[in-house]
């Protein structure tokens, strides 16, 4: 039998508004994505694999970014179960092809079964991931986390829009640079960000405007010099996200009368070699109640997998989820925008 979907009223409000302003008639209508990708060899845009289980532990964060996709922050209450946590091992387990657990929130740490999480899929062999706002790792009570990731070796991909603290801050929260800053000194202590030690901290630009990420390999050159020389810190890679036209920044884009302009820069920058690469072709993501959507954005404007009743994870099976139709709408040029954007950065040179 399915599990039943309980998502709070107010997450489905706010969705299904997002989800009317993206198909509005009068500024980009339902469906233009779709057939903008009809004639590309691409479509209908298919699951090709399933690589990745991305988990969404909940909303809580400590953070309340301006730009958030998630609309999370300390008054959240949206948390991951530790039953839902057992369904994720349990189909870790059950789909060895699966080679990499990524962990994200809000903030991942906070949700209480994260350590555990983190053990059993180190223990099982998968690379882990944890999303990494950094702040979280010197707040009072979460301080033991350097120690912990280094010790399972996470991966850590953590946010720092901008090398100068007052765009960082200007995105994420006054102070929080200068927290940023000392939390990736706790890491570097630990090895992450020395290529010898294989710990790998890498960091995540997103633009503080309106404007699309610049070039991602001079960007992350230009990034290292001057954390290096400023703060004597070191990382491995850059990723450059676009940020996506919902939650918080579709609110932003909408107040200050820039929605229809962003999605034209969008949509004329649209790259069509990017839906090669699109994160949702070998990925899957699951909500802090166990169930299932083509990626986290998805799951933010309330779009489960599939079209018919929302499916749980611990009713997936491996065989429905690769070659999956992938559910699209028009806030897809987001990730299809000039060189292309996802979790792990641009998807093309
Ligand atoms: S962007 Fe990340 S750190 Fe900022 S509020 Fe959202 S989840 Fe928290
Ligand atoms: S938002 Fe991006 S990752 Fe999600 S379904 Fe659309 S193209 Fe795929």
């Amino acid at each position: 039998m399915l599990k039943t979907l309980h998502r709070q009223g107010h997450s489905l409000a706010a969705s299904a508004e997002q989800l009317r302003v993206l198909g509005d008639p009068q500024r980009v209508p339902e469906g233009h994505f779709a057939e903008r990708i009809a004639s590309t060899q691409h479509a209908p845009l298919l699951a090709r694999s399933l690589d990745t289980l991305q988990i969404n532990l909940g909303r809580v964060c400590n953070q309340t970014c301006t730009h958030c996709h998630v609309d999370a922050g300390p008054d959240r209450r949206e948390a991951m179960s530790r039953s839902t946590a057992e369904e994720v091992i349990a189909f870790l387990k059950r789909v060895p092809s699966i080679r990499t657990l990524d962990i994200t929130g809000g903030a991942p740490e906070m949700n209480p079964h994260f350590g555990w999480l983190v053990e059993q899929a180190a223990e099982s062999g998968r690379q882990v991931i944890d999303r990494c706002n950094l702040t979280i790792l010197l707040a009072p009570g979460f301080t033991h986390l350097p120690e912990l990731l280094a010790r399972y070796r996470v991966t850590v991909i953590a946010s720092l829009p901008c090398y100068l603290e007052q765009n960082c801050d200007a995105q994420r929260g006054d102070g929080v640079f200068e927290k940023s800053i000392r939390a990736i000194r706790e890491l570097n202590r630990r090895g992450y960000g020395d290529p010898s030690t294989g710990l790998e901290l890498n960091l995540v630009y997103n633009p503080v405007g309106s404007g699309l990420p610049p070039n991602q390999a001079e960007l992350e050159d230009r990034y290292r010099q001057e954390l290096a020389s400023r703060y004597g810190i070191r990382f491995n890679r850059l990723f450059t996200i676009t940020n996506m036209p919902i939650s918080r920044f579709l609110d932003d884009l909408l107040r200050r009368e820039e929605y229809q302009a962003y999605m034209e820069k969008l949509m004329e920058a649209f790259n069509p070699s990017t839906l090669d690469s699109l994160m949702c072709r070998s990925l899957v993501s699951v909500d802090w109640q166990g169930f299932l959507y083509d990626c986290d954005f998805n799951q933010m404007l309330g779009l489960p997998l599939g079209d018919g009743e929302p499916l749980a994870l611990s009713q997936a099976t491996e065989a429905e989820l690769i070659g999956r139709r992938i559910r699209t709408a028009n806030h897809c040029y987001g990730c299809t925008a000039g060189c292309g954007s996802g979790c792990q950065g641009s998807l093309t040179e």
